[in-house]
């Protein structure tokens, strides 16, 4: 890997990429071109070989149920192998439709359960009082963050000790309409229903940025220890 390439994987970029999620990896080459880094993109489609160390950022934006029901037929394939890069402190950034596929199911309002990876202990479900859908602002570690959310479904933490929300919801729905807490926050991987896109916050895209030169020269020098 060249010292100043980062790579990053977008997984089902020609399905899962509603309201423009794709802004948050053309933020993230811009920024990253500014502190020197080249970036290459990379789709990995339905059929197609991953291996999450070979990259330094993963990306998996939203999707329509249609859509998520076609990738999670194919997504299996790839639990393990993002399941260790999570645990490895890499980063991550799921939005929307890839954020519910990260748990173990989401049950759409026709009744059919789409099965998630289950790599972190939370579901989706859809109740008839609401679809999600509109102007949304919460409070990060960052600070303030305004997006733009649109889904159906309702996601809830099945292990509270585990698993922390990105932010709390000062206007909008974020998870769900109970918990008025927005997104998932779990070492150096975060799940949000923000579009908008979500890296239009520069206190969030800067903070992505330096998980990723952190993580990206970590493994350089990890790799040099290796070689030498
Ligand atoms: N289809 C999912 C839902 O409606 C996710 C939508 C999205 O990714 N925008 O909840």
């Amino acid at each position: 890997m060249a010292d100043n390439l980062i790579k990053i994987a977008y997984l089902y970029e020609d399905l899962m990429n509603t309201y423009g999620d794709s802004g948050d990896v053309k933020i993230l080459s811009f920024l990253l071109k500014r502190e020197g880094y080249d970036t290459q993109v990379d789709n990995i489609s339905l059929g197609d070989k991953f291996n999450a160390f070979d990259y330094d950022f993963v990306f998996f934006g939203g999707g329509q149920d249609f859509e998520q029901t076609v990738v999670a037929k194919d997504l299996p394939r790839h639990k393990d192998t993002l399941k260790e890069y999570i645990n490895d402190d890499n980063p991550m950034l799921c939005i929307c439709g890839g954020y519910q596929l990260m748990g173990s199911y989401y049950k759409t309002n026709s009744g059919t359960t789409i099965k998630g990876l289950d790599i972190f202990p939370l579901h989706t479900v859809f109740k008839s009082d609401k679809r999600m859908i509109g102007d949304t602002k919460y409070m990060t570690e960052w600070g303030e963050v305004t997006a733009f959310e649109n889904h159906s479904g309702q996601t809830y933490f099945d292990n509270t000790d585990m698993l922390h929300p990105l932010g709390d919801m000062i206007e909008g729905y974020g998870n769900n309409p109970q918990d008025h807490e927005e997104g998932l926050r779990y070492r150096n991987f975060i799940g949000s229903y923000s579009h908008g896109p979500l890296l239009k916050n520069v206190n969030v895209a800067n903070a992505v940025v330096k998980m990723i030169i952190e993580r990206h020269n970590e493994r350089l020098s990890q790799n040099d220890k290796v070689a030498e």
